[in-house]
């Protein structure tokens, strides 16, 4: 198989969250001969019944370990190729990559490159499972080179995401007579109008904070004072998130109460000389490694725009580029740690 090939077969697995087994077998089965080769080992890590994260290593440790995720969004689109892409369901997000990096590996191997591990994990598109699994277990990695579509980019950084949850409670009465009641509705807008209020800051790379009100309901009728109201917000974060969860705090004011949701903090990520680098404002399984398998790089052919979409592509170009730099890298960070 050829890089194209290879993109097509784990396209046309099906591996949406949860339903990861398959690809997983697949890919234990295509890099069992590598690994014999070139005297590797080869691991299948239970993270859930039939959920399995793929992990091959060559030589004493992963000094660099090449990793993203085998898990796709619905709906399942299989492969299919023209002149210059490969469409389908995980093209660009991240079948294309996974490819890629099992090329560049092969190619490092028989030039006599060690040191370089091989990491699949489940559950990135929902709660990054396969990721965390990984964290408890690390295994003496210095570079953690992590693939998502960034068009061969490295990505300097990317904003994290705070969600809260706001919910008032109140008492219901007749709304001809408001003083017998307390109002959820009420409490809660004004507690929203000054949460709006909130200057967020603006970092020098990843821009302005932004935050929204993606949610908002409650109440019974319009001739009742309503009891309960609760709304959505989600902050993109460039920072701290501290001084934004004491604001929050403030705002609310004891009108409503503020329940945390989901935190994922903004990255910040290093550049590597000769590579050309770019911002993102998607999340990555990079958070969950809590810098267990070692300084984290992000970068990967295709286009986030895409992913996720039923135009979902990777560029053919791209798929070949990234095999050359995903090598580049290995052996720049492979050189770095021996020094
Ligand atoms: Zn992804």
């Amino acid at each position: 198989m050829n890089v194209f090939e290879l993109t097509r077969a784990l396209v046309d697995i099906e591996s949406i969250t949860n339903n990861e087994e398959r690809v997983a077998a697949f890919l234990c089965g295509y890099l069992a001969p590598l690994v014999s080769r070139y005297g590797g080992s080869l691991e299948r890590i239970e993270v859930e019944p039939r959920r399995f994260n793929i992990f091959a290593q060559w030589g004493e440790r992963p000094t660099v370990t090449l990793s993203t995720h085998m898990d796709t969004v619905p709906p399942f689109i299989a492969s299919r190729e023209d002149g210059d892409h490969i469409w389908g369901r995980g093209a660009c997000d991240t079948k294309g990559i996974i490819a890629s990096m099992i090329f560049a590996v092969e190619l490092l191997l028989a030039a006599g490159q060690r040191g370089i591990g091989l990491l699949f994990v489940v559950g990135e598109e929902r709660n990054s499972a396969g990721a965390y699994r990984m964290a408890r277990e690390p295994r003496g990695a210095r570079f953690l080179i992590n693939g998502e579509p960034t068009g061969n980019r490295l990505a300097l950084g990317s904003k994290g995401a705070l969600r809260y949850e706001v919910a008032a409670a109140g008492k219901m009465a007749h709304s001809a007579y408001p003083e017998l009641g307390d109002s959820a509705i009420h409490k809660l807008i004004d507690a929203l109008a000054d949460i709006r209020r909130i200057p967020m800051p603006t970092d020098s790379l990843l821009g302005p904070g932004t935050l929204n009100i993606g949610t908002l309901s409650g109440g019974r009728a319009p001739n009742v004072i309503a009891d309960e109201a609760r709304a959505d917000i989600m902050i993109r974060l460039v920072g701290d998130s501290a001084p934004i969860k004491a604001a929050l705090a403030r705002a609310v004011n004891g009108r409503a109460e503020l329940r945390e949701i989901i935190e994922i903090p903004a990255l910040r990520l290093n550049a590597i000389e000769g590579i050309p680098t770019t911002v993102v404002a998607f999340t990555t399984d990079i958070p969950a490694y809590g810098g267990q398998w070692g300084e984290p790089f992000l970068i990967g052919p295709g286009s986030i725009h895409v992913a996720h979409t039923l135009e979902e592509r990777v560029a053919k170009t791209e798929l070949l580029e990234a095999v050359e730099i995903y090598q580049r890298m290995a052996r720049h960070l492979c050189n770095r740690a021996s020094k």
